[in-house]
C-alpha cells in the first residue's frame, strides 16, 4: 500500500504556464505563480469530506468536466452533456488526465492557442461521499463507483461505470434513485450560472475576452482584475473555432 504520487505530469506537459492562468498545481517552486498548493490538508475542510466539482468548459465543444478528489488529485471526466438529475439518462462521460487539487478553484478564460481554450465556470461544487466499499482510486481502476454529491445543484448518488477500455475509453455517469433524483429537473438549462460568481460561462468569455482585447490595443500594464495571470495570448476569445465535429471534447 505505498502512497503514489500524484499523477498530473500530464496535465502539466499539456499546459504552459506562462500563458495560461490555470493553477499549475505542482510542488512549490515548479511554476512561476505557483503557491505551494497545500491542497491535501486542505481537504479536511467540509467535515473531513473530499470535494467535487464540475467546471462548465466552452472549449472545442461545450461540455462539463467532472473532477472528484481522490489520492491527491483530482480524477476527472469530460460529460459533453452535462449531468443528469434523471436515472434515466445515461450521460457519457469521457475520462481525462487527473487534475490538481487548486483546480477546484479555477474560473477563468484560457487564452487561444493553449489547451481546452475557452472559457470554465464552477458550475457546481462541494463535498462527496463514497458510497463502494472499496477506496475510490481502486474503484476507478475496476471500473465502477458510486458517491454521494453534496452540492449547491446536485445532490445524492452517482454512479460511473466503464463501459468501454483502451485509447477510446468511456463511462456513463447516471444518476441513482434517491432523493435527489428529479426527471424534471434540467439543471444544466435552468441554472446555468456559476456557483463561485454567479456568471454564466458567456458571460466569463466576455468580461475577460474584453479584457484581453482592450489591453492588446495599448501597450498599457494594467490588468483590470487579478493580476496573477500570466503574458496575454494576443487573441481574444472571439471567433473560437466551436463545434468542428470532432467526437469528444478536446482538452479537459
Ligand atoms: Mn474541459
Amino acid at each position: 500500500m505505498a502512497r503514489q504520487r500524484p499523477s498530473t505530469a500530464d496535465y502539466e506537459h499539456k499546459r504552459d504556464f506562462r500563458r495560461t492562468p490555470e493553477p499549475s498545481g505542482g510542488p512549490a517552486g515548479a511554476g512561476g505563480n505557483a503557491g505551494p498548493s497545500r491542497a491535501g490538508e486542505r481537504s479536511r475542510r467540509g467535515g473531513g469530506r473530499p470535494r467535487f466539482v464540475i467546471q462548465q468548459h466552452d472549449a472545442t465543444s461545450m461540455h462539463y468536466d467532472f473532477r472528484l478528489e481522490a489520492g491527491g488529485v483530482l480524477k476527472s471526466w469530460a460529460v459533453p452533456k452535462g449531468p443528469s438529475t434523471n436515472p434515466a439518462d445515461k450521460v457519457l462521460a469521457m475520462p481525462t488526465e487527473d487534475h490538481p487539487l487548486d483546480y477546484a478553484g479555477f474560473e477563468g478564460v484560457i487564452p487561444e492557442g493553449n489547451y481546452g481554450a475557452g472559457p470554465v465556470i464552477i458550475w457546481d461544487a462541494g463535498t462527496y461521499r463514497n458510497l463502494g466499499d472499496v477506496p475510490v482510486e481502486e474503484a476507478i481502476e475496476r471500473g465502477h463507483l458510486s458517491v454521494w454529491l453534496e452540492g449547491q445543484k446536485l445532490t445524492g448518488g452517482y454512479a460511473l461505470t466503464r463501459i468501454r477500455e483502451g485509447r477510446s475509453e468511456a463511462w456513463l455517469l447516471v444518476k441513482m434513485k434517491d432523493e435527489g433524483a428529479d426527471s424534471r429537473r434540467h439543471p444544466t438549462s435552468t441554472q446555468p450560472e456559476s456557483v463561485r460568481s454567479g456568471r454564466t460561462v458567456e458571460e466569463v468569455a466576455a468580461e475577460e475576452g474584453r479584457g484581453r482585447r482592450a489591453q492588446g490595443t495599448g501597450g498599457g500594464e494594467g490588468e483590470g482584475a487579478g493580476g496573477r495571470r500570466g503574458p496575454k495570448g494576443t487573441k481574444s476569445a472571439r471567433g473560437r473555432p466551436r463545434g468542428s465535429a470532432g467526437p469528444g471534447p478536446q482538452g479537459s
